[in-house]
């Protein structure tokens, strides 16, 4: 039998084997007399699944690839860990009557689904996946008032509003600064990125990622999906949103008031300080983390976005005051744009051209529901894989 007292809190965390998950199990490694890893899951990564479950040894594991059931169960039968695969289990498993707490590190689309579960499940989620907000704020939000949810964002610059605004109640705020590092092609015109290497897009300068959000970073979109975000977390309007690029990735979001005084949150750029707040929040708990260091930072840098060589992140402000399903429609040719990028079938360059195209030419559904926003989804997804293959016949 497991110790269970209390005060551990259980938690699950979708996509485990990615980089917020492995973070996330090294948060938890160092406390565990805080948290208990009750469920993990992973898409593909089956050989990391089974290493992290022998671990931390939680009740179940999900892997999405169901071609690995069998070597996954295997490895884990001796342990007594319970082994589910596919597409369903992977969503519906955050359901489990244990679990205090679901992160979900999920990349892209696939974390609303069981985001959406969670809520209705009533767990509390600390929420990475910033996907599940830009296709589906609206719904999103509507459920957690329902099932009455709280969501913890892990986004760092969330994270830092998030943390500005804890003891304000219901002050009201002014606007935000969401901070940008501006990505590993700050200060390049549109001439220098037409030859751009995926090895130097995925070279980000502050922040260790994933390849799709070290992409989104590169293009600015995920700054984009980011203003989305904060729209839905914090109930603000496109007007109140600013991007700031802070090249130093120090001050990672600022929140100012309506009697002009800012607020912001400051740290070295390390993901497991968010990850750490938000599964011990409301406590705080003492780290080993690198400290700021001010000899080592003379100077702090402050600039306007280049919106004309990054139009991505205009796209995000257009689609979000378009509202309905126009974010989707945004998100969806983006997790197109950036796979086809990764596989070399479109430039850097073409990224925001197929983006801008999916957001124009697709249909927009106004108050949509969740099969709406399957159905955008998919359908975008078909439009922007034809304008890649056309695209490649026109460039050979
Ligand atoms: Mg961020």
């Amino acid at each position: 039998m497991k110790e269970n007292p209390t005060n551990l809190k259980n938690i699950a965390i979708l996509g485990s084997t990615g980089s917020i998950g492995v973070q996330a199990l090294e948060v938890i490694e160092k406390n565990p007399d805080r948290f208990q890893v009750e469920i993990l899951t992973a898409g593909n990564q089956g050989q990391k699944l089974i290493e992290q479950a022998l671990k931390f040894k939680p009740n179940a594991v999900v892997i999405g690839d169901e071609s690995q059931y069998q070597a996954v169960k295997d490895a884990l039968w001796s342990a007594d860990i319970k082994v589910y695969a596919g597409k369903k289990a992977l969503a519906s498993v955050v359901e489990a009557g244990e679990i205090d707490l679901v992160l979900n590190g999920l990349v892209g689309y696939s974390g609303l689904e069981p985001t959406l579960k969670a809520i209705e499940a009533g767990k509390t989620i600390a929420l990475a996946n910033k996907e599940t907000l830009v296709v589906a704020g609206e719904l999103v939000n509507r459920k957690l008032q329902e099932h009455k949810v709280s969501m913890i964002p892990v986004d760092s610059e969330h994270s830092a509003i998030f943390q500005c605004l804890v003891g304000e109640f219901d002050n009201p705020i002014e606007c935000i600064y969401l901070t940008a590092s501006g990505g590993p092609f700050r200060g390049k015109k549109r001439n220098e990125l037409e030859n751009v290497t995926i090895k130097q897009a995925l070279n980000h300068p502050n922040w260790s990622m994933g390849a799709k959000i070290t992409i989104d970073s590169a293009t600015l979109m995920n700054k984009g999906f980011e203003v989305i975000e904060a729209k839905w977390l914090f109930g603000l309007e496109a007007e109140q949103i600013r991007v700031i690029v802070h090249p130093q990735s120090i001050v990672h979001s600022i929140v100012q008031f309506t009697d002009g005084s800012m607020k912001s949150q400051m740290g070295l750029p390390d993901m497991k300080l968010p990850i750490q707040y938000a599964l011990a929040y409301p406590d705080r708990i003492a780290s080993d983390f690198p400290r700021f260091n001010f000899m080592n930072y003379p100077n702090l840098g402050f600039e306007p976005p280049d919106t004309e060589t990054f139009p991505c992140l205009d796209l995000a402000f257009t689609a979000m005051r378009q509202s309905g399903t126009a974010a989707c429609r945004l998100n969806a040719a983006n997790e197109v744009a950036v796979e086809a990028f990764l596989k070399e079938k479109i430039r850097f360059l073409d990224i925001p051209v197929l983006l801008a195209h999916c957001l124009d030419k697709g249909q927009q559904i106004t108050q949509p529901k969740y099969q709406d926003y399957v159905d955008t989804d998919f359908e975008t997804r078909r439009m922007a894989w034809e304008w890649v293959e056309k695209m490649k016949l026109v460039t050979i």
